[in-house]
């Protein structure tokens, strides 16, 4: 089984992507593929005339702070517009694509959090209304029928968010949605991003860390990772813990990326 996560920065071009996607099916492999899309989210909030609003916390973490407003629009893009053209552009390839959000099923369930500490002008505050959460359980039953039955699941953010009033939809990162797919299935997790990989050095490209299994080889991959890249590790370690063999981060960008991944391309960490 093979759980390829798609990214969703702007510099990503799903082309390349899609067809190794078609090719792994086509050999029998368990695929499921799964994306984010904050970008895309973001433009769609500012063509409505409303603003991104990312929040510190204590420790240092950047993310999204997701209101009532973004939560409606998050709907709108990822299980929306992204998934449905992501499920179109396999369904191109000859892959019978399905796709999921993360309510469908309940595949990504988990508490819902509305409180979240956050760092304001150096001072700490609670900020209440959040619409996220995280992942304590996936439906993996779910995925393993569509997989026997021949078909190709994409998944994306949201997820069920319970919390009193029952189930609602809640932003949580796709990295670590697929992550919890990965371990769920006990599947090779592959994250396909807009760099070669996890870099020593992130402005050289030519500083590829290729393999990282011992506690030094994670000292060295978490002092390298900055911004968005941490939370890439945070999601490396969950994948690596819920079950899944290997992780490798890889460059989506090129010609067959899953291919050149799966045959050494890219940080492989274990
Ligand atoms: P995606 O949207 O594909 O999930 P992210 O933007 O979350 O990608 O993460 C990839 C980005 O992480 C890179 O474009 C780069 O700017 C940043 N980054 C920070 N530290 C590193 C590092 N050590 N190696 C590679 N990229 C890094």
């Amino acid at each position: 089984t093979v759980v390829i996560k798609v990214g969703g920065a702007r510099a990503v071009d799903p082309a390349g992507a899609l067809a190794d996607v078609a090719s792994l099916v086509d050999s029998g492999e368990d695929t499921v593929v799964t994306h984010g899309g904050s970008t895309a989210v973001d433009d769609t909030l500012e063509r409505l005339g409303m603003e991104p609003e990312y929040v510190e916390t204590p420790s240092g973490v950047v993310g999204r702070f997701t209101d009532e407003d973004t939560i409606e629009v998050f709907e709108m893009v990822m299980p929306g517009l992204l998934n449905t053209e992501m499920v179109a552009g396999l369904q191109s390839e000859d892959v019978d694509a399905v796709g999921l959000s993360g309510v469908d099923g309940k595949l990504l369930y988990g508490p819902r959090k509305s409180a979240v500490r956050v760092v304001e002008d150096g001072k700490r505050k609670i900020r209440r209304g959040d619409h996220s959460g995280s992942i304590k359980q996936v439906n993996g039953d779910l995925l393993e029928s569509l997989l026997s039955d021949g078909y190709t699941p994409v998944v994306s953010p949201p997820m069920a968010g319970a919390d009193e009033d029952g189930v609602t939809p809640v932003n949580t990162d796709a990295d670590r949605s697929a992550a919890a797919i990965a371990g769920e299935l006990d599947g090779t997790l592959v994250l396909l991003t807009d760099v070669p990989g996890i870099l020593e050095d992130p402005d050289d490209r030519d500083t590829l860390i290729r393999e990282v299994e011992t506690p030094e080889d994670w000292t060295r991959m978490e002092d390298a990772a900055e911004g968005f890249m941490g939370r890439k590790v945070m999601a490396i370690r969950e994948a690596l813990e819920g079950g899944a063999p290997e992780v490798i981060v890889a460059d989506a960008n090129i010609d067959q990326p899953v291919a050149t991944a799966m045959e050494g391309d890219g940080t492989h960490v274990y």
